[in-house]
């Protein structure tokens, strides 16, 4: 692949190390963040700082974002000293998880400002992140993904969903929904087995060898919540945002979502005990309390 500048926005859990992958990739980047902490190993590695989304705008053609909310992704596209001011930007990619309203919204206002919009949520978390092992969902002009395709390829796998603006944001909702799913069921089933007397890591390990195993039982128990650590990467105010967009979104087009319904709950509980900035991890803490048991041992 060619080696360009390309802008990237928002250097968090996910877009840190993807932004350095990119770097690995040989591009030169023009990176901000309203955390300077954030900015600072990019810095360090080469990148420029940029002083604002529109001043990056102004150097690179092409900018990335991985931003926390719909909102922040609106205000980054199309607020004051927003990337539609910048010179220079004709291609945006949205690696944030923004939601199909949002990200309509957000694509009519670059457009109308000459720049394409890729949708291009990202799953896999920080260390699919890390290893560029993500799916990477994409929708954006068909005529748009032979030039966005070789940026993306570096995150991971990519998988072309349609033109329609925030049609690949519905796939990000889905399977976020499935995610958030599987660790509150996996918690409830785990919770009852230790209270009855069975080691998790020996039901952990029966579950994974048989038909209940998921992505909670086989990565985040393992990982972060049977060593104590809740440290997955993943807040738990972005899950509640994810859940909270998907049953928004499938009740709006009449899709019933009773069981979806009951995940949003425990995140607004998870939420509230353990604030937006915990990890989504600390839903396991939730029902350890309720149970009366510690699932860790
Ligand atoms: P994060 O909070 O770790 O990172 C977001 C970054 O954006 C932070 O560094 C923050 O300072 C910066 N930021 C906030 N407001 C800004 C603004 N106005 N201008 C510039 N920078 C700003 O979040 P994350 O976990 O990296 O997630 C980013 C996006 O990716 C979210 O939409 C999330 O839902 C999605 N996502 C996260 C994961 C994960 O496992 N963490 C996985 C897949 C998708």
């Amino acid at each position: 692949m060619e080696s360009q500048v390309l802008g990237f926005i928002g250097l968090g859990h996910m877009g840190g190390p993807m932004a350095s992958r990119l770097m690995d990739a040989g591009h030169s980047l023009c990176v901000f963040d309203t955390n300077a902490d954030a900015l600072r190993p990019l810095v360090a590695r080469g990148a420029t700082a940029g002083t604002s989304p529109k001043d990056v705008a102004s150097t690179a053609p092409i900018v990335l974002m991985s931003l926390p909310t719909p909102n922040i992704v609106q205000a980054v596209a199309l607020g004051e000293g927003g990337i539609i001011h910048g010179a220079g930007a004709r291609m945006l990619i949205d690696l944030s998880t923004t939601g199909p309203g949002m990200a309509t919204v957000v694509a009519r206002g670059v457009n109308e400002r000459g720049i394409v919009w890729v949708d291009a949520p990202v799953s896999g978390g920080m260390a699919g992140a890390k290893a560029g092992t993500l799916a990477v969902m994409v929708s954006c002009p068909k005529g748009s993904l032979d030039q966005a395709e070789p940026i993306l390829k570096t995150f991971g796998r990519i998988f072309y969903t349609g033109e329609k603006p925030g049609l690949a944001q519905t796939a990000k909702l889905a399977n976020n929904l499935l995610a958030a799913a599987a660790l509150v069921v996996s918690s409830e089933a785990l919770a009852m087995g230790v209270k009855a007397g069975l080691d998790p890591r020996v039901l952990l390990d029966i579950i994974n060898a048989g038909s209940g195993r998921n992505s909670a039982t086989q990565d985040k128990f393992p990982r972060s919540i049977l060593p104590g650590t809740f440290d997955f990467g993943f807040a738990t105010g972005l899950s509640y945002k994810d859940v909270r967009l998907c049953v928004d979104e499938a009740e709006a087009m009449g899709v019933p979502m009773v069981v979806g319904s009951a995940v949003r709950q425990m995140l607004a509980v998870t939420q509230a005990k353990f604030g937006a900035a915990s990890d989504f991890t600390c839903i396991a803490k939730v029902i350890e309390e309720w149970a009366g048991v510690q699932i860790r041992g």
